[in-house]
């Protein structure tokens, strides 16, 4: 009597590696540093942590505040002159992760 020949090897082996997994409709992705961005906090991914977070935002005097500072000196206005560092609306907004506190992008008045 004959054995019955092994039975072929059927395993079926996937060597396809899976995918990464792909995060779709995630909030704005601030890819590289200094984008633009609005003047309050907005809800992102960090770049750099990976992290969903809320950015945290920082008033610096930008462009705008050194223009009319010198105008208004140019123009004499010495004691008015730092006016526009102390108006919000004339400084840039920077925006900070706050898991990480790396700059996550700057919203410029001009
Ligand atoms: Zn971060």
């Amino acid at each position: 009597m004959q054995s019955a020949p092994p039975p072929p090897y059927t395993e079926k082996v996937s060597y396809e590696s899976a995918p990464p997994p792909v995060q779709t409709a995630q909030p704005i992705f601030l890819g590289s540093p200094v984008v633009s961005i609005g003047t309050y906090p907005v809800q992102c991914i960090c770049p750099h942590c990976r992290t969903q977070i809320v950015s945290q935002t920082a008033k610096k005097p930008g462009l705008l505040a050194w223009l009319l500072c010198g105008g208004m000196a140019l123009l004499g206005f010495w004691l008015c002159c730092f006016i526009p560092f102390c108006i919000d609306s004339c400084k840039d907004t920077e925006h900070y992760c706050p898991n990480c506190h790396i700059l996550l992008g700057v919203n410029k008045t001009i």
